[in-house]
């Protein structure tokens, strides 16, 4: 069987697991979390970097610096995870959903101008595939009414827009560490703060509205709760695990990369005949292979396409009901529709792709694929 994901081992993982708990301290903030929050600063550049328990709990920690309160209305893309959205419905926001593109499953810009009013609180983006939204369009629109903008960037590891990472445009990002990413930790995650007004909350709020952060660098001397918060700071063990992987990405991200560009050389003249659509990188775009998918004609299509990989032991996976019409959503009373994005729901796949899988197994896997369109 060739799965969809595989967790794996690169290197020093275990080695620096044992080192964790050779400090003596493996709870949040020990010497491998510090060493990844310097390792995304100095590498993207990201003014602050937090890891956290998850991109869920980034995202939840996003909604409470921004003081998302209820009422306030959230513009966010329907294509998405829920993760995106129910961290702000916690604050009790309202969700103003926009549809994808209608070649790709980013947010429309159209649709978010379409859709922003005096109630906008914020706009979150999710960089689909770890390919970048049209961030110029949607900066304009944010930038001229203040609204800031949240980047999901949980696919997003290591790509850039214009030459900027993904998770540095907007006023914060979410990343995730998730064994399905490209770089994992199990379950793990990471807000960027690319604003310095919003360090020091960022720090209070992870550290369950305490000013402990600040307590452990002796700026105070002595710590209490002073805000609202959560526990959002990971185990030391996942940032070594994390760190183990960080020192890594250029080969994980390069194997990925191949992996992608092997399934787009067996597709690139064989599928366009059966009206079968892949990702297409934009011009201002860079691609981080965080995943490879193709879009069928029609759900029926895929469906089959699913039970054939399966019949020869492939594990292909679609994703994402769109969130308007998920059963969440209609209790609200969402009835719009949206085409675009429902039309990835029904009809794109995903195919496997994870740092271990052979070039051998993407042939395979290819030439099934190919093999269903032709029959
Ligand atoms: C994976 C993912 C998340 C959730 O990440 P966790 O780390 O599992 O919380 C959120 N948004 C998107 C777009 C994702 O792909």
């Amino acid at each position: 069987m060739i799965p969809f994901n595989k967790p794996f081992l690169h290197g020093k993982e275990l080695v620096y697991i044992a080192q964790a708990v050779a400090t003596g301290k493996i709870s949040g903030d020990g010497l491998f979390t510090e060493k990844c929050h310097s390792y995304f600063e100095s590498k993207f550049g990201f003014k602050k970097a937090l890891l956290t328990t998850s991109c869920t709990d980034a995202l939840e920690m996003a909604a409470i610096l921004l003081n998302i309160k209820q009422g306030d209305e959230v513009i966010a893309p329907s294509y998405t995870f829920v993760s995106t959205v129910n961290a702000f419905i916690l604050r009790g926001a309202k969700i103003i959903f926009a549809d994808s593109c209608k070649d790709n499953p980013n947010i429309d810009p159209d649709e978010i101008e379409r859709l922003v009013n005096h109630k906008t609180k914020a706009i979150v983006v999710v960089h689909y595939a770890g390919i970048a939204c049209d961030m110029d369009r949607i900066n304009q629109i944010a930038a001229s009414r203040n609204i800031p903008i949240i980047e999901d960037a949980a696919q997003a590891i290591d790509s850039f827009h214009n030459g900027r990472p993904l998770g540095s445009l907007g006023l914060l990002g979410a990343f995730s560490f998730h064994e399905t990413k490209n770089i994992i930790a199990g379950e793990g995650g990471m807000l960027a703060i690319n604003d310095e007004k919003l360090f020091q909350r960022a720090e209070i709020i992870r550290e369950k509205g305490t000013n402990r952060s600040a307590f452990f660098r002796g700026e105070v001397d002595k710590y209490g709760w002073v805000d609202v918060g959560s526990s959002f700071l990971p185990s030391d063990i996942t940032a070594a695990y994390l760190f183990a992987q960080l020192e890594n990405i250029e080969n994980i991200q390069l194997r990925r990369r191949t992996i992608w560009n092997r399934y787009l050389s067996h597709f690139s003249s064989k599928l366009i005949e059966f009206g079968v659509r892949m990702a297409e990188i934009p011009a201002f775009a860079t691609n981080n292979a965080h995943m490879f998918y193709l879009v069928t004609n029609t759900l029926e299509e895929r469906t089959g396409l699913i039970s054939y990989l399966k019949k020869h032991e492939i594990n292909a996976v679609f994703h994402y009901q769109s969130l308007h019409q998920s059963v969440f959503a209609k209790k609200t009373g969402d009835v719009r529709k949206l085409e675009n994005c429902e039309r990835f729901s029904d009809c794109l796949v995903r195919l496997p792709l994870y740092y271990d899988l052979t070039d051998e197994q993407v042939d395979i896997v290819a030439n099934r694929v190919i093999e269903y369109f032709n029959k």
